[in-house]
């Protein structure tokens, strides 16, 4: 093994990392290694059960990578999740499928990414999915669940439909009519998939409904091709860094590796190393391999080879909540609800028309906020633009601006939710030469009071949910955070406390390594190919310029399958 040389070799066997070697593997005179730091879970029931989601937290399969102290959310670290595993995150998510708004994709474009909209990358979303049809499963009837076939493919290798979980016994309609009666309504939307997220759906997700089991990344792209001579994987294997060739180019020539027997070896790459370790794991591999901001690398002894300052900046998350009640009837735990809704500004905020203005005005002072946080490695001019951006988003395109999911278990209904597109931007960096330590991750969680408030105000809108008819008939009192920790009609200040004790990551870090201009502060360009390095790219979350309203997998699925394209393309 250690001697051997690929033509490509994939940092990272996840959800982008087995796209790409795939696709890559498609063509039989192709050698591809994929290098995974986790092992196989394909039997592992911490994964397969698809009411089994929490069950893989604080297991081996998880990195649990811990953030610092976060100063403006009450000084709590968090641990953010992330699967080490063949397959890797999607093989403990919550398996939501939930796009973008095509608004959001289009971003992609503005900012500069030419050719990157949602028009180009539906047909990804369409090529990695296999859409299994509702009505092929008697099991589904009375469910409520629905699709519209225009945006959704069925011959891709992901699977992607409803198991025999989905409740339904009249809750989801329930649920439609209160958001009908809500003084401003939320639209029923029967597909939030089509590109509009707007409104209140049953969303899919990544399962197989045949067999009622995990549909990750491992059992649509590996598995079934794992009889490929030309494709390899190497488990329990640690990449340390990208080998360079000599000179001043910076040419990959291969990857540093920690075997699973603990031996160290370089093992050769003659076209291109493709990192997909993850939003917060591939700009570190990077700053290992002296690809970053030199005043960094320098601090830990490693030689600058790309003075590329913004690899780690503009670390975005959201923030999740939850609130929960009392339900007058007892759900059974072999059932789950998964019913979302996405409220737009006007739909949320009660005076959407003056915060829209009030945030106009502030998003000068954010942009600066968020460079003197970093040093001004990113600019506050450009920052600014990226706000612009995403203020037009909220208040023109209007993009859903939260999240809120209802489940129902035992004798209460939790409802998780979160801001979709907080302002807040940190960084993720190494913390040392060793590979293997810890890095610096700062997500900055709630920096600008937008945040918070967007927060407070999906909490504030919730009970709104619980006191409209019919639902307010079928749930009882609150029990968290309960009206004697936050009264009715508290302002934000008073919901900071809950806020800020209570939320965790929702575990969608991006544009660790973005993809925007260089001039604007990107990693990689429109092929993603690492500025500075002629065949370093990077394909997972990383790379996504803006935080997108639905959930990652999806859209990281779509983005990796058009980098193998790309990639195909150019060699
Ligand atoms: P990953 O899938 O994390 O792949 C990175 C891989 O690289 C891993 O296998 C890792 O082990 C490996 N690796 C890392 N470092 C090294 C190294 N040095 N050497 C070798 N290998 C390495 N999204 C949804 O769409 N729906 C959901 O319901 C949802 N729920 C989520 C719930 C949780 C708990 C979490 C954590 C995330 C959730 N997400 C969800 C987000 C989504 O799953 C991820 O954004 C997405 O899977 C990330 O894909 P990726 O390719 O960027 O990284």
């Amino acid at each position: 093994k250690s001697d051997s040389t690929y033509d490509y070799i994939v940092v990272g066997g996840g959800t982008s990392g087995l796209v790409v070697a795939n696709r890559l593997s498609e063509q039989k005179d192709t050698t591809v290694l994929v290098i995974e730091a986790g092992g196989s879970v394909y039997s592992n029931p911490n994964v397969t059960d698809t009411l089994g989601y929490g069950k893989a937290f604080g297991t081996d399969i998880d990195w649990a990578y811990e953030t610092t102290a976060q100063e403006y959310a009450g000084g709590f670290s968090q641990i953010v999740r992330a699967g080490k595993a063949l397959g890797g995150t999607s093989t403990i998510n919550g398996m939501a499928y939930l796009r973008a708004q095509a608004a959001q994709i289009d971003a992609w474009e503005t900012i500069g990414n030419k050719g990157w909209n949602w028009k180009t990358l539906l047909p990804y979303f369409k090529k990695s999915e296999k859409l299994q049809d509702p009505a092929n499963y008697p099991f589904l009837e009375g469910s409520g669940v629905a699709f519209d076939p225009a945006y959704h493919g069925f011959t891709g290798p992901l699977k992607v439909g409803w198991s025999s979980n989905q409740l339904n016994d009249g809750l989801a309609q329930k649920l439609n009519a209160t958001y009908q009666n809500l003084d401003v309504p939320v639209p029923y939307n029967r597909d939030a998939n089509s590109g509009d997220m707007v409104g209140y759906s049953l969303y899919p997700k990544t399962v197989d409904a045949d067999l009622n089991i995990r549909e990750d990344a491992a059992r649509a792209y590996y598995y079934p091709y794992q009889n490929r001579t030309n494709l390899h994987v190497w488990l329990n294997t640690h990449a340390n860094k990208i080998a360079w060739k000599d000179g001043n180019e910076a040419t990959a020539n291969g990857v540093e590796v920690t075997l699973s027997n603990g031996k160290k070896t370089v093992v050769k790459a003659t076209r291109e190393v493709i990192l997909a370790a993850g939003a917060l794991k591939s700009p570190v591999l990077l700053e290992l391999s002296g690809v970053g901001n030199p005043h960094i690398l320098s601090k830990h002894g490693i030689a600058t080879k790309v003075n590329l300052p913004t690899v780690g900046e503009n670390l975005q998350d959201q923030m999740n909540n939850g609130l929960k009640f009392e339900s007058k009837k007892t759900y059974g735990s072999d059932k789950s609800a998964d019913y979302v809704a996405y409220p737009s500004a006007d739909q949320l905020f009660p005076n959407s028309t003056a915060l829209g203005a009030e945030l106009l005005r502030k998003l000068p002072a954010y942009a600066a906020q968020v460079a003197s946080a970093n040093g001004n490695i990113t600019k506050a001019r450009d920052i600014y633009r990226f706000f612009k951006i995403q203020w037009d988003l909220i208040f023109k395109d209007e993009i859903p601006v939260a999240e809120i999911l209802l489940s129902a278990s035992g004798a209460s209904y939790s409802s998780e939710y979160w801001g979709s597109v907080p302002f807040s931007r940190g960084s993720v960096h190494l913390s040392s030469a060793d590979p293997t330590a810890p890095a610096i991750i700062d997500p900055k969680y709630f920096m600008l009071d937008f945040d918070l408030h967007s927060q407070a105000q999906a909490a504030r809108f919730i009970r709104d949910i619980f006191k409209t008819e019919p639902f307010a008939d079928m749930a009882g009192a609150e029990i968290t955070p309960g009206l004697s920790t936050v009264a009715a009609g508290a302002d934000d200040k008073a919901w900071s406390t809950f806020i800020y004790s209570k939320y965790r990551s929702n575990f969608h870090p991006i544009t660790t390594a973005g993809m925007l201009p260089k001039e604007l502060g990107g990693v990689v360009d429109t092929s993603l190919k690492v500025y500075g390095t002629s065949n370093v790219r990077v394909v997972d979350a990383s790379v996504m310029p803006f935080q997108v309203c639905g959930h990652l997998q999806s859209t990281v699925y779509a983005v990796a399958e058009r980098a193998a394209d790309i990639i195909k393309e150019q060699s």
